[in-house]
Formats: C-alpha cells, sequence, structure tokens
C-alpha cells in the first residue's frame, strides 16, 4: 500500500485507550506509514460511524468495549475464530473492498501467557474466572492449547453453562457457579471479570492454589489488581496482568492488516514504565 493508511480504534468511553500508542510504535518499527486515531462512538451509532470510517478510505478498525457485538454484525465476512467468539475487535477492508471481521484477543492472551511469560497451558487444570466477551473470544484458543481440564465460573452461572455448552466440541469443559470449584485445586487461574476495574474480586476459596500455580488478570494498571493481590497473598507460583495480552492482541491486529510482526516485548515494557512513572 502507498501513502498514509487510515486506522482507527472505535469504543466509548475512549479517552485511556493504549491502541493509539502501541499501533505507532508498531508502525516506526515496522517502517509503515500509517494515521491511527481513537474515537469515541455514540452508543447506537456503531454501524453508522464505521460505515462513514470506510466509505472515507478507512483501511481498517479496531474495536473495543461496548462495540464487538455490534461490529460482528457489520463485517460482510467473519474469520471462523470471529465466528466462533460471536464477537469482532479487528475490521479490515481487504482488496476486493469487503470489510472482513477478526477477533484477535483470544489469540493475545494465549500468545501473552505461552511465549511471554512462558506458561504452556497444555496438560494443565485451567480455571477461568467471568463469563463475558472476552472470555467468549479466548475460549477457542485457550482449549486449542489442549489443557488437561477447564473449568468456567460465573456469578450468573447460566451465562458459564451456556458457553461451555458451546464450545464442548472443542474439547471437553464445565460450566456453572463458583461453588463449583469446591476444594479442587488449578494450575492456572484466568480472572477474566471486570471486577478489578472497581477495585473488587470475586470470593475464591484459598485452597484453590497449589505452589506452581500462576495467576492472569486480564485487566491491568499501575498497581497489581485485586486479584493479583489476592495471588501473590496465597503464594502463587506467578502472577501477571492483562498489558501483555493488550500488546499481543494488537500485534495480531497489526499483522492482519501490514502482514508484518512486530516486536511486542519493548512496547510491553514501555507501556508499563509509563504506567509506573504516572
Ligand atoms: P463483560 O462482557 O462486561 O463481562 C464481565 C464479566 O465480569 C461477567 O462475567 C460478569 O459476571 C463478571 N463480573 C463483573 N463484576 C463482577 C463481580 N463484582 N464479581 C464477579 N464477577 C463479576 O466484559 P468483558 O469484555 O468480558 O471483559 C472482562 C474484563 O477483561 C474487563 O475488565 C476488560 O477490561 C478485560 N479485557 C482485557 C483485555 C486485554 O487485552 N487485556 C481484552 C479484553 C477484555 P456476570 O455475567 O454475572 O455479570
Amino acid at each position: 500500500m502507498s501513502g498514509t493508511d487510515k486506522y482507527a480504534v472505535f469504543g466509548n468511553p475512549i479517552k485511556h485507550s493504549k491502541s493509539p500508542i502501541i499501533h505507532r510504535i508498531f508502525a516506526e518499527q515496522c517502517d509503515q506509514q500509517m494515521q491511527y486515531r481513537a474515537v469515541k462512538v455514540e452508543l447506537g451509532g456503531f454501524a453508522q460511524a464505521a460505515q462513514h470510517f470506510f466509505d472515507n478510505g478507512g483501511s481498517g478498525l479496531n474495536i473495543t468495549v461496548p462495540f464487538k457485538r455490534d461490529a460482528f454484525g457489520f463485517a460482510q465476512r467473519l474469520s471462523d475464530r470471529a465466528m466462533r467468539a460471536g464477537a469482532v475487535n479487528t475490521l479490515t477492508r481487504v482488496d476486493d473492498g469487503v470489510i472482513e471481521g477478526d477477533n484477535t484477543d483470544g489469540i493475545g492472551l494465549v500468545r501473552d501467557m505461552v511465549a511471554n511469560l512462558g506458561w504452556a497451558v497444555q496438560g494443565l487444570r485451567v480455571l477461568v474466572l467471568g463469563a463475558g466477551g472476552a472470555v467468549r473470544g479466548v475460549l477457542e484458543p485457550l482449549l486449542r492449547e489442549r489443557p488437561r481440564e477447564l473449568l468456567l465460573v460465573n456469578r450468573t452461572p447460566e451465562r458459564a453453562v451456556g458457553l461451555a455448552s458451546e464450545f464442548a466440541d472443542i474439547a471437553p469443559l464445565e460450566g456453572g457457579a463458583y461453588e463449583l470449584i469446591g476444594e479442587r485445586q488449578f494450575d492456572l487461574i484466568i480472572n477474566a471479570t471486570s471486577a478489578g476495574l472497581s477495585g473488587e474480586m470475586p470470593e475464591l476459596p484459598s485452597s484453590l492454589l497449589t505452589e506452581r500455580s500462576c495467576c492472569y488478570d486480564m485487566v491491568y494498571g499501575a498497581e497489581p489488581t485485586p486479584f493479583m493481590r489476592w495471588a501473590a497473598h496465597h503464594a502463587a507460583w506467578a502472577v501477571a496482568d492483562g498489558l501483555g495480552m493488550l500488546v499481543e492482541q494488537a500485534a495480531q491486529s497489526f499483522y492482519i492488516w501490514r502482514q508484518q510482526r512486530p516486536e511486542t516485548r519493548p512496547v510491553i515494557n514501555q507501556l508499563r514504565a509509563a504506567m509506573e512513572a504516572a
């Protein structure tokens, strides 16, 4: 492609989005001429705003809360993983003019855990907390890593039951209420609830962790989240937040758009340092 191609992230709220800085660094690294903006879209106005963007020569969009379902409906063609997730975080105008939808959240999570943190998922007993849009996006890539077992628990248990039955053809998994945890122990616990955003965490039995358990919170921030503090207090083997997932899902979107894989480690380090200094 030549000239400056236009990209953006659509969300509401959007002020604190790190996507523009992440893509700016990726573009510099890969010597790509591109512009990337954060756009606040009014609730109910996604399709109109996206149509306007592409009609005016836009090349690709990232989509964040609360529009991933709208983007799924807007896409004219869907990748298998977006179809499965029922949500789209990346829209691309491809060569034939069609707007294609993809979901890179799950790849982002798995790449951060496996490649960056060295937490191989294969053979592990995995517990996922939450059953919202993020879990929908990550279940397939997670199950494809072949954990020994996967239990999905949620405050509204029916959602976890529903998701477990939707994904059961990939690999066996269970879904339901937090009570299902009982006295069971897990090697990997992924917090995919938004509870941390309001300084909370779901109540968990301390018997859940072994001395080798890893705990991952999809939420990130300058300070450890309540779930991360809980995990450290209960002597988890390793604890991480979702900053790496954010950068890795962005890298996958960048790859879809520009066919180049940026280096993510320096970007994660740079964002971490900026967050801690703020
Ligand atoms: P969502 O669709 O709104 O789902 C929120 C989930 O959190 C639901 O399962 C909800 O349970 C649960 N929840 C909320 N408050 C809770 C509480 N106090 N106690 C127990 N459970 C609670 O949100 P989402 O899109 O799945 O996102 C989940 C989190 O992941 C968000 O914080 C988001 O910022 C983060 N995320 C991070 C990345 C990244 O790149 N790092 C990517 C995607 C998402 P109910 O079903 O009972 O309401």
